[in-house]
């Protein structure tokens, strides 16, 4: 199907109004695009018949959000092009082909000048962690919160989906504040009241 009777099965459909999920879905799909989808992507959603078919009010979300999107790149060519890393330039605008994890950029981490001597165990130092590219404040923890020896298990965490930098959209390596996919057996709490044994 060529892409013109495409958007003649769209105009047979009637104008189309976008729920809180489709635009929450849209968003995250944006952030997704590198350049070359992107401009694919704002032709699309611009073009003049398939326009009709949008609500003026959805289309002006989907055009911020594509600007938001195209900032965001333009802000990661920028920075690749001052370090002379082609490779990575290339793949900012045409995207990346195979791995995922790659591109994604740990944290800046700032510590506190003072440690924290209150609390069980003492909290320690206040470590806080940036977005390496605008510098937006992540999330902030205690040595304590994030010590491997904690007595009672507690582990500081962030929340495993997370994955984007909310303000510039770059991609976030944070595997080492979230959950592991599998934790050990010996750390599931309660494993042991499920496990039911034959005889
Ligand atoms: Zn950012």
């Amino acid at each position: 199907m060529s892409e013109l009777d495409t958007l003649q099965e769209v105009a047979k459909l009637g104008k189309v109004k976008m729920t809180d999920e489709d635009r929450a879905y849209f968003k995250a799909g944006m952030k997704t695009l590198c350049g070359t989808e992107l401009i694919f992507a704002g032709n699309v959603i611009n073009d003049k018949d398939l326009r009709k078919q949008f609500d003026p009010e959805d289309l002006d979300f989907m055009n911020k959000e594509l600007g938001r999107q195209a900032g965001a790149i333009w802000k990661r060519l920028l920075r690749a092009l001052k370090k002379h890393d082609f490779a990575a330039v290339e793949e900012i605008i045409r995207g990346k082909r195979g791995g995922s994890s790659e591109e994604a950029w740990k944290p800046r981490r700032e510590r506190g000048k003072q440690p924290t001597l209150t609390g069980q165990p003492p909290l320690g130092y206040l470590n806080s962690f940036y977005c390496p590219i605008c510098g937006k404040h992540l999330f902030s923890c205690y040595d304590a919160d994030i010590a491997p020896d904690r007595k009672d298990g507690f582990r500081f965490r962030v929340a495993s989906d997370w994955h984007y930098c909310s303000k510039c959209g770059t991609m976030l390596d944070l595997a080492e504040w979230q959950q592991e996919e599998t934790p050990a057996p010996a750390a599931v709490v309660g494993a042991d009241e499920e496990l039911k044994f034959d005889g």
